[in-house]
């Protein structure tokens, strides 16, 4: 609650004592000092540190901060995709050995540690780490076709979310696109013509991701690419690292089927795969470039590398769940324990908050991943509109509306976050 100010006559207080006046608003004191600015810019005659504590608070809930996700959307964008788990920083502050060799005391190369994890980890050669899955294609098709062509099935000429379109891609990497086949149909035969008539140096599998063709269709798997004469680099976006998930007890789950994945797509003879960290790969945003060792040095080699390097906070999260994968311990990677959560376990959950509102859901992978798909799921539902005031809760709550009904889906909700939701629905009904 705001202190009363005396003010004299009409005049509002000063900014100075209005920032004091709102000083309980977790911010720092710059930002206290605009919020009291912009309210006696607007100042009627109200009262003017109510007016500052509301564009104070407008301010501390644009800042980056945990929510809850009961969307049901397991990779949602605007929540950062895949959850990680932050390790608790400790007291004191720390180095890492990012970049020292430990056994020579000499400079290492930060690539060293999760990168050859992650090679392992999907039966490459070799990886390389960089910012994003955006950045990856950039550098891959820059190492290795800079001033030449790239053929591409005119069905894979993609648009991914945020502005990330092959074509683009392909014009700012400094390569020509070479189309081949048409929207629906494409062939080998269609590949090795376009590389006799052009000058082709390498062929570019991308995954439809976020749409899919259907109908009187052929597609040109990666087995049948290969030998082109050109190196194949398959862009499978969605970082599955392996169709069989030898690290969830009961294997891959069944709204999986027909997703891409890395250590396959390898060993089908794509020489080159680039997948994103934070989709199902679950980590931190990263990309992810594996497969021949002489290919990815190339990329490491190429100026461009060094602009798309990712910091050691994404080496050390991604080394983390990358030791899991080898140690098949799905369970300690938080997408992978969400996305298998039974539902009867969530069932459980919802008639714990309450029996009268429990509902069977569907929830979806998300991520500009399997379009269409859906995952049984359970979760809580009302009547009406109720998204707004779920979002203004501490921590807001993300949910959704379906038919007129507010849906809480919590696949998606840890469950030691399902206190909140349980409060939430109190303050309601
Ligand atoms: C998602 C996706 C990308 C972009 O990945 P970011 O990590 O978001 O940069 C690129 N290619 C494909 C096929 C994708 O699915």
């Amino acid at each position: 609650m705001s202190k009363n100010l005396e003010t004299p006559s009409n005049r509002p207080p000063s900014i100075d004592q209005i920032a004091r006046a709102i000083s309980d608003l977790d911010l720092p004191h710059p930002l206290l000092v605009d919020a009291a600015r912009e309210a006696v810019k607007n100042f009627n005659g109200g009262n003017v540190v109510e007016e500052a504590r509301k564009i104070g608070e407008i301010t501390s809930r644009k800042l980056l901060s945990d929510v809850i996700n009961a969307t049901g959307v397991l990779l949602h964008t605007n929540m950062g995709r895949a959850p990680i788990k932050i390790e608790t920083q400790n007291e004191h502050f720390r180095f890492s050995n990012l970049e020292l060799d430990l056994e020579t005391g000499e400079r290492g190369s930060r690539h060293d540690r999760s990168s050859k994890l992650i090679a392992r980890a999907c039966g490459a050669e070799s990886a390389l780490i960089v910012n994003n899955c955006a950045s990856a294609v950039l550098l891959v098709i820059a190492a290795l076709a800079e001033g030449s062509g790239v053929v591409v099935s005119r069905s894979e000429l993609v648009e991914i979310g945020g502005g990330f379109r092959i074509p683009e891609i392909l014009e700012q990497s400094g390569a020509h696109l070479v189309e081949v086949g048409t929207t629906n149909r494409t062939r080998r035969k269609d590949f090795e013509k376009a590389i006799i008539k052009n000058n082709v140096s390498l062929a570019l599998k991308v995954h439809q991701s976020n749409y899919r063709i259907v109908g009187f269709t052929e597609t040109t798997d990666i087995s049948e690419m290969t030998d082109l004469g050109v190196p194949l680099v398959a862009d499978i976006g969605s970082g599955l690292l392996d169709s069989a998930c030898p690290w969830l007890e009961n294997g891959p789950p069944k709204w999986l089927t027909g997703e891409p994945a890395a250590r396959q797509s390898l060993e089908s003879g794509a020489e080159i795969v680039t997948f994103s960290g934070d989709k199902l790969f679950g980590g931190p945003q990263a990309g992810i470039i594996a497969g021949k060792a002489e290919l990815v040095e190339l990329c490491a080699q190429h100026p461009l590398a060094r602009a798309v390097r990712p910091g050691s906070l994404t080496m050390s999260a991604l080394q983390n769940v990358t030791i899991s994968y080898l140690e098949r311990r799905g369970s300690s990677i938080p997408f992978w324990e969400m996305a298998t959560t039974s539902v009867d376990e969530l069932k459980e959950r919802a008639n714990k908050i309450s029996t009268k509102f429990t509902t069977e859901t569907s929830a979806t992978p998300g991520g500009g991943t399997l379009p269409g798909v859906e995952i049984p799921s359970a979760g809580l539902q009302f009547e009406g509109d109720h998204v707004k005031f779920f979002r203004q809760q501490h921590p807001p709550i993300i949910c959704r509306m379906d038919n007129d009904k507010t849906v809480i889906d919590l696949m998606t909700v840890h469950p030691s976050d399902d206190v909140f939701i349980d409060a939430a629905i109190k303050k309601i009904y």
